[in-house]
């Protein structure tokens, strides 16, 4: 299946049963490995919002829950710097983090927010990421929870967005090469 989006052309890349399946499998390796360990998610907007509701619907002991929005992104592709708009509301001194993101790319944006996270001293932090591309990743922290690892193309929904649109779409879809 074929959408457009904007000037661009998009194909159906994952189905959302595919990725609901996947996300159960993650929600119950996150619930054994952080058994009585109150972790705290910090869900990083926008992209993650679909995930992360997903997500924590099948976590099902006591965990915390807070957001933080960063972005790096215009259009197609990353602009390099992080720009943090808006920042954590919570302690996290002594805590278990899990940080959720839509996808990780070149890592640019979880290194620098794991250095941020790292000066509050938490006890521990993971990342919990629906998408990486291994190809495209610069970073030395890949993501110890991963749903998929995907090809360096372009995707929209799912929570993902092109200039702002698509978030709303249930399936995955990657961007059409002529
Ligand atoms: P990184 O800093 O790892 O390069 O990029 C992370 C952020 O860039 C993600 O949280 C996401 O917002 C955005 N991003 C990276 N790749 C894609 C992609 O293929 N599609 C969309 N829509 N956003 C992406």
């Amino acid at each position: 299946m074929e959408i457009q989006i904007l000037d661009k052309q998009f194909s159906l890349f994952i189905p959302s049963e595919n990725i609901l399946n996947e996300v159960q499998v993650l929600a119950k390796k996150l619930e054994f490995d952080y058994k009585e360990k109150n972790p705290i998610f910090i869900i990083v907007l926008n992209g993650a919002f679909m995930f992360a509701s997903d997500l924590l619907k099948c976590f099902r002991n006591s965990c915390d829950i807070t957001f933080i929005k960063l972005s790096s992104y215009k259009g197609l592709s990353s602009v390099g710097t992080v720009r943090q708009q808006m920042g954590l509301m919570v302690d996290i001194q002594d805590r278990h983090v899990i940080i959720v993101e839509d996808i990780v790319d070149t890592g640019l944006t979880i290194e620098s927010l794991i250095k941020n996270l790292e000066n509050q001293n938490p006890t521990s932090i993971e990342i919990c990421s629906l998408l990486f591309k291994p190809e495209a990743f610069k970073g030395n922290n890949p993501p110890k929870y991963n749903g998929f690892s995907i090809p360096n193309k372009f995707v929209v929904g799912y929570g993902l967005d092109y200039d702002e649109k698509g978030r709303n779409l249930k399936d995955l879809y990657q961007l059409k090469t002529e």
